[in-house]
């Protein structure tokens, strides 16, 4: 199949401050864009045109992992978002995060803590286990949870291109900011 870059479910400059129109630019529209055109270009010609996006992160290697899982990880990351934030977590999924964290708080530090810690390029994932319970994965480059049969919950892109323009190298402000624009109503769904 060929693959499209999905059109976001708000403006370009919805979600100033704490990514700018400019940021949005780039990380979507250049970015985001290269890693689909890359992977158009990668699988022409192999069995992998005839499988969905999610097939192909699950078998394959090198570049057309790479573009693929960056194509899902992106959708996944930038859909997560709405102009100021909407909702809070469910009562289901409060629960799990106190269960395993205390509270939503130490939860958030532990989340940041790790998106900090991150080494290079990376993602900062919260998933669901096989026993339903919450865990923080940090993954470099394209790094998914779709490969370990894990349930992605939330996601921080901590790639440079994430925050420079708007951040510089203030890698926790960017992580700080990024709470004030979730869409819980969409997190919540994936729980
Ligand atoms: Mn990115």
């Amino acid at each position: 199949m060929i693959f499209e870059l999905p059109k976001l479910p708000y403006a370009i400059n919805a979600l100033e401050p704490v990514i700018s129109q400019k940021t949005i630019e780039f990380h979507y529209g250049k970015h985001h864009q290269a890693y689909v055109n890359n992977l158009n270009n990668l699988i022409k010609g192999t069995s992998f045109e005839k499988e969905n996006l999610e097939q192909i992160i699950k078998t394959s290697e090198g570049g057309i992992f790479n573009n693929a899982a960056q194509v899902w990880n992106h959708t996944f990351y930038f859909f997560q978002f709405t102009p100021k934030g909407k909702g809070t977590p469910s009562k289901e999924l409060l629960t799990a995060i106190e269960k395993q964290w205390g509270t939503f708080d130490d939860f958030k530090k532990e989340f940041n803590a790790t998106a900090t810690g991150l080494f290079g390029s990376g993602w900062a994932w919260l998933v669901k286990n096989k026993d339903n319970g919450l865990e923080i994965l940090k993954e470099s480059n394209a790094g998914t949870p779709l490969t370990k049969g894990l349930i992605p919950i939330l996601t921080f892109d901590v790639w440079e291109h994430a925050y420079y323009l708007d951040y510089q190298n203030r890698r926790p402000d960017y992580l700080n900011a990024m709470w004030n624009v979730l869409n819980w109503d969409e997190i919540n769904k994936r729980f």
